[in-house]
């Protein structure tokens, strides 16, 4: 039976329009329904959606919306809720969607412009200068972690590669500190020059670069890399977005043995779509 008049067997087409309660919420609505049989409903109510402004339709679905409601209210809590009653909160629900909807397309949009100009694209490096993108990967469960370190020219060309694997159970803090130790010691084994080294991790550059914060377990290591890179004026550590570190991140992911490593002098082929995409900045 119809929990709304215990008159009817309860179907779709009852709920929502024969029955005395539907009736009661389309007319205070302002909505008369002009059909001669129930079953014309459907396509009445799909020709109104069609042809009908933006407050009608807005108007539909706050009914159908409200006569739902309150026919779960009294079969799931008991609730006696009246066509008024239902069509009032239904009004304030909707203001209050619009209201989070305006708010969200005002985040969107700062995000989106924000997002151009900063340009979510890895860029080379300043003439002369050479970029090498550092990350981890961390698996949670697993026992080892891995980093990934690309080193580019300033016309965004392979250098050289490079992953290691390690044994132990880390946080992502830890293991991108690891990345821009190791990072460190690569480029001296390698003797390069004017090099700006960028990692994803925000906590370990501000770390490495303030010295401010204090941290138990990588202490130390933010400690080595402080001293390397003030002996060196041609090195640099900044910050980058995940989408500009995407090399060395899959870098980090192509296959290494645990305490192991593997150079590249040619980028594997995992590597390869994303360097053409990062080199036609
Ligand atoms: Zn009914």
């Amino acid at each position: 039976m119809c929990p709304l008049c215990n008159v009817d067997v309860e179907h779709l087409l009852h709920v929502f329009f024969d029955c005395r309660f539907a009736s009661e919420c389309w007319s205070k609505a302002g909505l008369v329904y002009d059909m001669q049989r129930v079953e014309e409903a459907p396509p009445w109510l799909l020709d109104r959606i069609k042809n009908e402004n933006f407050e009608t339709c807005e108007l539909i679905a706050k009914v159908l919306w409200g006569i739902w409601f309150a026919r779960n209210q009294k079969v799931w809590e008991g609730k006696n809720i009246t066509p008024s009653v239902t069509l009032e909160i239904r009004t304030k629900q909707i203001k209050e969607w619009q209201e989070a909807k305006k708010r969200k397309y005002v985040l969107n949009t700062v995000i989106r412009r924000y997002d151009r100009q900063e340009d979510m694209k890895w860029s080379p490096p300043s003439r002369g200068y050479f970029k090498l993108n550092v990350d981890a990967s961390v698996v949670m469960g697993d026992s080892s972690y891995a980093v990934g370190m690309v080193i580019r020219d300033d016309r965004g060309r392979f250098v050289q590669g490079k992953n290691m694997r390690f044994l132990g159970m880390v946080t992502v803090l830890e293991a991108e500190a690891r990345g821009v130790q190791e990072a460190l010691k690569w480029l001296e084994e390698l003797n390069l020059r004017n090099v700006t080294i960028e990692c994803d991790s925000e906590g370990v550059v501000k770390a490495v670069n303030n010295g401010t914060q204090y941290y138990l377990e990588v202490g130390h290591v933010f400690d080595w890399c402080r001293v390397r890179l003030g002996s060196r004026v041609d090195f640099s550590l900044c910050h980058v977005k995940k989408q500009k570190n995407q090399l060395a991140h899959l870098m980090a992911r192509v296959q290494c043995l645990v305490n192991c490593y593997n150079v590249f002098l040619s980028p594997p082929e995992l590597l390869l779509e994303t360097l053409s995409s990062d080199y036609s900045v």
